[in-house]
């Protein structure tokens, strides 16, 4: 029986969609109020999808697996690591909230929509809803676990909101030693931005004051072979007027491994994680017999 037509439990809500979210795969869950998403851009706050929505549920997991992390061949990282298991589970919990409880459920696409600009940021919603705070390197870090994928459900299900985390999770103890005594930390030190990498910062008094990041530089690494790397290729072989050369191009082994790469998941999958391979937060669950 549908309990729409009961008075709402919400307690009792948030217990089943967090159990179901754990069947899913989820490692963490958390709920943002999706009235406070003034950071992003018109356009692209949950009220902007669905004008009532009172609460954002957020999906965390399907991060790298312990034994991803040994593994000396890092280009496997791409059939391991990718946010389609968070956002199928966060597809079927939207049609659980419709059909259980009767209020509306959105399951916003991860990809991008106009300008390259995601529909609505994953990232900040996963913080607005306590689920991590950001980090130097980018990625919101949840204190247990570390980098992770998120997907959300945009709903006018009332539940009890988490809200954001009162302490930032980065810089980690261990950081704040390093930069203490080298003036750098683990993810800076790994791809430092003045010496060909992307990330460069400061720490002051234990928290992050200022944060570089060269995001043009980076996305050539996280995304070799994925929807830009095949734009990147397409344009060349579209370009090219010599048509061995051009034939050479299709069969490489580059565009090979691009439409391998797309057809592993159809929404983003990163193939760097240097920075994080490094961070301490969450080492603990990386480390296995
Ligand atoms: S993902 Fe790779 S390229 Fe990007 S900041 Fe991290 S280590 Fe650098
Ligand atoms: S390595 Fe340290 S400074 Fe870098 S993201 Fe992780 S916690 Fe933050």
């Amino acid at each position: 029986m549908s309990a729409a037509a009961d008075e709402l439990n919400v307690a009792a809500c948030r217990t089943d969609l967090d159990g179901l979210a754990s069947k899913g795969g989820a490692v963490v869950t958390g709920v943002a109020d999706a009235t406070v998403f003034t950071d992003a851009p018109e356009g692209h706050r949950p009220t902007d999808i669905l004008p009532k929505a009172k609460t954002v549920y957020v999906v965390g997991g399907a991060q790298p697996r312990a034994g991803d992390w040994q593994s000396p061949i890092y280009q496997h990282m791409e059939t391991t690591s990718f946010g389609d298991k968070m956002h199928n589970l966060a597809q079927r919990l939207s049609r659980y909230i419709e059909d259980h409880y009767g209020y509306y459920a959105v399951c916003v696409p991860p990809g991008t929509d106009k300008g390259n600009q995601p529909f609505v940021n994953f990232s900040l919603a996963a913080e607005l809803a306590g689920c991590g705070t950001k980090s130097l390197a980018g990625p919101v870090l949840n204190p247990e676990y570390g980098f992770m994928y998120y997907s959300i459900v945009i709903s006018t299900l009332p539940l009890q909101v988490d809200g954001p985390l009162d302490e930032p999770v980065c810089p980690a103890p261990e950081c704040k030693e390093m930069w203490d005594a080298e003036g750098t930390t683990p993810c800076m030190s790994i791809c430092p931005i003045d010496d060909g990498g992307c990330l460069g910062g400061k720490l002051k008094d234990g928290r992050v004051v200022e944060r570089r990041y060269d995001q043009a530089r980076c996305r050539t690494r996280v995304e070799t072979y994925w929807i830009p790397g095949f734009q990147k290729v397409l344009d060349a072989t579209l370009k090219e007027k010599d048509k061995e050369q051009q034939k050479m191009m299709l069969y490489s082994s580059l565009f090979s491994r691009t439409l391998w790469s797309m057809t592993y998941a159809n929404v983003s999958q990163g193939q760097c994680f240097e920075c994080m391979r490094v961070c301490p937060v969450g080492s603990k669950h990386r480390i296995k017999k």
